[in-house]
């Protein structure tokens, strides 16, 4: 039987996969993101595709029951909290990992009948700042560059990314260029010694949010000497003087680098003109990351190196659908095709196509709020969809409490139980990869799909099938009476034809008109795809920014590195390993990823060791004000002193005690929302 095109369901790269139903998984060579290229989660799809531990049919309070009876009871509880306590009194906090389809009739339902915007997304703990500072900057959320630009640089940056586990293709593509090209450069940025710097021509160490100031350093050396892109600024940017005079006034030293290492940087950088800076999360999950992301964005500005063949800053999200979850509107403050909840005309535009009896008119309770008004008793009926913030958010063990004291709360999973899923009322399964069809959008705009493959197990359902369930016994039968995916993604093609008269960046519109059989067909395109044929594959190389002006912002920025370091604490920096996703429920399923690590560890320096009377392999506690883990320790120089690496995947379902986030404390970027997950405060001692 021939294989299906589908889609990886794990990180932010989008690789196009040949599926078939007996567990054949290979790369495949005609997508446009990796070529047939795989890592290690990739290949060893085929061995996650069992049924064990699955959630098959809709449970209450622990026991089976039917759809119906399911469906009614989640309907009447959302519907008697909105007649008791108003729209703002429900919430859901879906995933980066639904589909477009399915995140598209969540948010239509929350912001366009329930009238609230209390939906929010664990894309929110993922690029919640780059959305941020690409908006300040550029006017709205748009990634100028692509993946080619990878091939065509001179010098990559990497910072606050260990890309060569966190988004392994990217990096194996990075490393082919420079086997064709040895003389490209690749610069790494972390505090850590990873094997993404062991695979750099430079490694800067900086300190613990240093890259402000790194940045800042950057611009004023661009200014010194000479290579500011007059033209551009001048006809495309605002705010050059005063950025640059912020800039001037970050102290060098804030970086954590010696001067030597600093002008080698500033010397690649400014030297060559295809550079891409790519940034992930050590740059977004910091109190500064947005902050971050601008410094970023204010050099590629001043330089006019954006937008153009082998250059740009380059935003690399985690999950394979963040990027979609942005384009239908899943955050709290966005409205569909990245128009603003904050704008009358935007909400006038949303609340005519979806002909709705109302839309919100402010932005909603972001991740974090959103379950501290859980705790209050704000929120009266909670539905969680695809994601287990028992574990993933920070403060997990307030998260868990708040979680049980909602009067109501749903999820839907694929997994019978999760750290989340035992403490709800409702449980209604969902298909899962490669049993259900939608689109996701990379990393570099790019639209796939993901595709069935196999058939739906026991009840499930796809998850926007189940959504629209809900809003039917609501009371809107006719705006969720879809019967497809194809229809709900024809839909917001043909809203987003509205956001770009608006001034919107989000316009694939030339896809509004798209058939059955030609969704079914459905070939990677990047957007924008404005007419039957995509638009400019790079956006701003010749300005068009989307305030409305047409110019962008340079952001002044107030470099403060290391904010968070304070008394005898160390600071915790949670992240991936190579061969495990998330909390583990699919990547877990395969025996070849579990060997790589198999317990929950810490990395802590040879010193700090010493201090604690710690042995390799002993057990270490990680412990702060919210919560505790205990982890295996790893001893080891690659570590910087006074820091501890915690993987972040360990749940309670798989290690009694290497559920890390426990440990840290909700502390917030003040423009995104996003926590410092890069930025916990904790006390060690051997176990
Ligand atoms: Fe999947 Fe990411 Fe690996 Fe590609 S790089 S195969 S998208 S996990």
């Amino acid at each position: 039987m021939k294989p299906v095109c589908t889609t990886c369901p794990y990180c932010g790269v989008g690789c196009g996969l040949l599926a078939s139903g007996d567990g054949s998984i290979k790369g495949d060579p005609d997508h446009p993101s990796n070529f047939g290229r795989l890592c290690s989660k990739g290949a060893a799809l085929g061995e996650t595709l069992g049924l064990e531990g699955r959630l098959l049919s809709p449970q209450v309070n622990g026991a089976p029951t039917d759809w119906d009876s399911a469906l009614d009871l989640v309907a009447g509880k959302f519907s008697a909290a909105i007649r008791d306590h108003g729209p703002d009194s429900v919430a859901f906090y879906v995933s980066g990992q639904l589909l477009s389809e399915d995140y598209y009739v969540a948010n239509k339902l929350m912001k366009g009948f329930i009238g609230s915007a209390n939906i929010d997304t664990n894309s929110r703990l993922c690029m919640a700042s780059t959305v941020a500072g690409h908006k300040r900057a550029f006017g709205n959320d748009t990634v100028p560059g692509n993946y080619e630009d990878l091939d065509l640089a001179d010098v990559i940056v990497l910072v606050g990314s260990n890309l060569a586990w966190c988004h392994p293709v990217l990096f194996q593509r990075i490393q082919a260029a420079k086997a064709e090209r040895p003389e490209m450069k690749i610069i790494t940025i972390d505090p850590r010694r990873t094997a993404t710097t062991d695979g750099s021509d430079l490694h800067l160490s900086i300190s613990p949010d240093g890259d402000a100031a790194l940045f800042n350093s950057l611009l004023a050396e661009i200014a010194r000497q000479g290579r500011v892109d007059q033209n551009y600024v001048d006809f495309h940017v605002n705010g050059f003087e005063q950025t640059l005079s912020a800039a001037q006034a970050t102290d060098p030293e804030d970086t954590g680098l010696s001067a030597d290492e600093l002008q080698l940087f500033q010397d690649l950088w400014i030297g060559s003109e295809k550079v891409v800076t790519v940034f992930s999360q050590g740059v977004n999950q910091s109190v500064g990351g947005t902050d971050k992301v601008n410094a970023i964005l204010n050099c590629h500005l001043a330089t006019g190196r954006i937008g153009r063949t082998g250059m740009g800053p380059l935003s690399v999200t985690g999950q394979p659908n963040a990027m979609g979850g942005r384009e239908v509107g899943g955050l709290a403050n966005m409205l569909a095709c990245h128009l603003d909840i904050e704008n009358a005309d935007h909400r006038k535009a949303v609340q005519e196509a979806w002909r709705s009896p109302t839309i919100c008119t402010k932005p909603g309770l972001k991740a974090v709020d959103l379950f501290r008004a859980c705790a209050s008793g704000q929120i009266k009926a909670l539905w969680i969809m695809g994601t287990n913030p028992a574990v993933s958010m920070p403060d997990a063990d307030a998260v868990s409490q708040a979680i049980k004291t909602v009067d109501f709360s749903v999820i839907s999973e694929v997994v019978e139980h999760t750290d989340t899923s035992v403490m709800t009322d409702v449980q209604l399964p969902a298909t899962a990869w490669g049993e259900k069809t939608g689109t996701v959008t990379n990393s570099e705009r790019r639209i796939s799909q993901q595709r069935a493959f196999l058939p739906a197990p026991g009840e499930t359902r796809p998850d926007w099938q189940i959504i629209c369930g809900v809003a039917r016994r609501m009371g809107w039968a006719e705006a969720f009476s879809y019967h497809s995916p194809a229809e709900i993604f024809r839909e917001y093609a043909a809203l987003s034809w509205q956001a770009a008269a608006l001034g919107c960046d989000f316009d694939i519109s030339g896809l509004s008109g798209i058939s059955d059989a030609n969704y079914a067909d459905f070939q990677p395109v990047q957007w924008p795809i404005p007419s039957e044929s995509p638009g400019a594959d790079r956006f701003f190389g010749a300005g068009g920014f989307f305030h409305s002006d047409k110019r962008a912002r340079m952001v002044p920025i107030k470099a403060t590195p290391d904010i968070l370091q304070h008394g005898n604490t160390f600071r915790l920096n949670t992240g991936r390993i190579r061969d495990q996703w998330h909390m583990m429920t699919r990547s877990g399923k395969s025996p070849r990823l579990s060997q790589h690590q198999s317990e929950p560890f810490a990395e802590i320096h040879p010193k700090d060791a010493d201090e604690l009377g710690l042995r390799s392999d002993e057990l270490l506690e990680i412990k702060s004000a919210t919560g505790r883990a205990v982890v295996r320790a790893r001893i080891t120089d690659r570590t910087a002193r006074n820091t501890v690496f915690t993987p972040m995947h360990w749940s309670g379902a798989n290690s009694a005690f290497g559920r890390v986030n426990v440990a840290i404390t909700s502390v917030l970027d003040p423009f995104s929302g996003q926590p410092a997950l890069k930025g916990g405060q904790v006390k060690l001692r051997r176990f």
